[in-house]
């Protein structure tokens, strides 16, 4: 059979691997020039480093079964670096139980509160319970005023912007219950799986274009074209990973009934500095930023995760957000975004002196965080779509967890069972 799969992230990279190793032909049209999607990376030194911060959970066993199948295995580091808040001026440790109870922003009733919801999250196995309910409703109920103003709205305003309210309990239940202290890191960078898969598919006579940006998608006689750069190519079965809106644009024949149900939804796109400084910044791996008045949601210490000498010395410390595609920010300049960012890492760490930055990095993306409300589910459509033998696995399809290379592997495994299932 020929397969073609448009996108080379983790998800069709991981089904192209599939059919390649029983015997199908695989031809992946990538619109970067990189294999990785939002998971890769770009080189410093000999190794590589992820555009976007990434780390893996101690649930994420798919994706760790995966590495461990392509001979990965020995450099995948299980760490506890700190994860703290950023309140009233002052970091606060808060990834475990015990720097729950000792939170010093809240009073002891309060931190008690809090573990005690966190523990009925944890121990609650099914996201039904929360499904009609919206997250900074149900946390404010739950857990009282103070907690849901310091911890959550800050998380859901940063990572959601103007959606904040609208975004389903279900989501932020699967964050608690599938979140474990614990952090994987792959060393050498998560790149390594995605060429590693690109190379396997390679291996067994499967084709990677690179650079190839697809226009069409459409049914051709017994089979499926899709075309791109000019160029139309046949192939019986077709697996699109592309974000359900863009698969909607591509597709001419999808019928309006398909669309109104599924081409639906708001999405964010990611914005990703990356300073390379020539010494340590924070004492945490990861610095959520609850203070109001920051431009960015998030520091991430990386060289508190991974030695800084894997990168020459250099301490990669990423400055995120996640915004509308239409925001400023993504027309900013990178100079006026450092100079910017400086005086606010000068706030966080008053020693901070922009001359310790060795090199700048910046990266966006769009489709990069799906905006999962209480209608979310109702919207998700079904991978087998109306057009015949043209599939659909796409991160926008992962719930309630938040989307992660994890759950990208394990749909693909199941979209690529599937799919061969079909053929006999
Ligand atoms: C800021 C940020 C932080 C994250 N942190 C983590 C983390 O800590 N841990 C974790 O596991 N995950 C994390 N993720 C999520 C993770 O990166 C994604 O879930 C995963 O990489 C998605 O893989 P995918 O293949 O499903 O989608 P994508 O990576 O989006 O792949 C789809 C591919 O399709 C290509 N494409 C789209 N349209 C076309 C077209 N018309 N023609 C050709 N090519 C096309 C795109 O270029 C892309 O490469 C993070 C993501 C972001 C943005």
């Amino acid at each position: 059979m020929r397969i073609g799969i448009l996108g080379a992230g983790a998800l069709g990279l991981t089904a192209g691997y599939r059919f390649a190793s029983v015997g199908h032909h695989v031809s992946i049209y990538e619109r970067l020039e990189v294999v990785g999607g939002l998971a890769a990376g770009f080189r410093i030194g000999d190794t590589w480093l992820e555009r976007f911060y990434h780390h893996l959970f101690r649930s994420d066993r798919d994706i760790v079964a995966l590495i461990d199948q392509l001979g990965l295995g020995t450099r995948l580091e299980w760490l506890k670096p700190i994860t703290a808040v950023l309140w009233e001026g002052r970091q606060h440790q808060l990834d475990d139980p015990l720097s729950v109870l000792r939170f010093p922003p809240l009073s002891l009733p309060e931190r008690l509160r809090l573990a005690f919801v966190l523990a009925v999250l944890k121990l609650t196995p099914s996201a039904a319970p929360f499904e009609s309910s919206t997250a900074s409703v149900w946390l404010r109920r739950a857990m009282g005023d103070r907690v849901t103003d310091i911890l959550w709205e800050p998380l859901l305003r940063a990572k959601f912007g103007e959606y904040h309210a609208s975004v389903s309990m279900a989501w932020f239940w699967a964050r608690i219950y599938c979140r474990t202290p614990r952090l994987g890191y792959l060393r050498g960078g998560f790149q390594l799986i995605y060429e590693e898969l690109a190379e396997r598919v390679r291996n067994n006579g499967g084709v990677i274009n690179l650079g190839r940006d697809v226009r069409t998608v459409r049914v051709e006689g017994d089979g499926v074209a899709i075309v791109s750069n000019g160029v139309s190519e046949h192939f019986d079965k077709v697996l699109i990973t592309a974000p359900t809106r863009a698969f909607a644009r591509l597709a001419p024949e999808l019928p309006p009934e398909w669309l109104r149900r599924y081409d639906w939804g708001d999405w964010l796109g990611a914005h990703c500095v990356i300073l390379g400084l020539d010494r340590p910044l924070a004492s945490s791996y990861w610095l959520n930023v609850n203070d109001p008045g920051y431009p960015f949601l998030a520091l991430v210490d990386h060289a508190n995760l991974v030695p800084a000498a894997d990168y020459g010395g250099l301490h990669p410390v990423y400055l995120g957000n996640y915004l509308p595609m239409s925001s400023s920010r993504f027309a900013q300049s990178d100079e006026s975004i450092i100079a910017e960012y400086s005086d606010a890492i000068r706030r966080i760490n008053p020693a901070f002196d922009p001359s310790w930055i060795r090199q700048t990095w910046v990266f966006k993306a769009p489709y990069a965080q799906p905006v999962v409300t209480s209608e979310y589910r109702r919207h998700i459509p079904p991978h087998r779509t109306p057009l015949r033998n043209v599939f659909l696995a796409n991160m926008f399809q992962v719930y309630p967890q938040d989307r992660g290379q994890n759950y990208s592997v394990r749909m693909a495994n199941r979209v690529a069972a599937m799919m061969l299932a079909e053929t006999g």
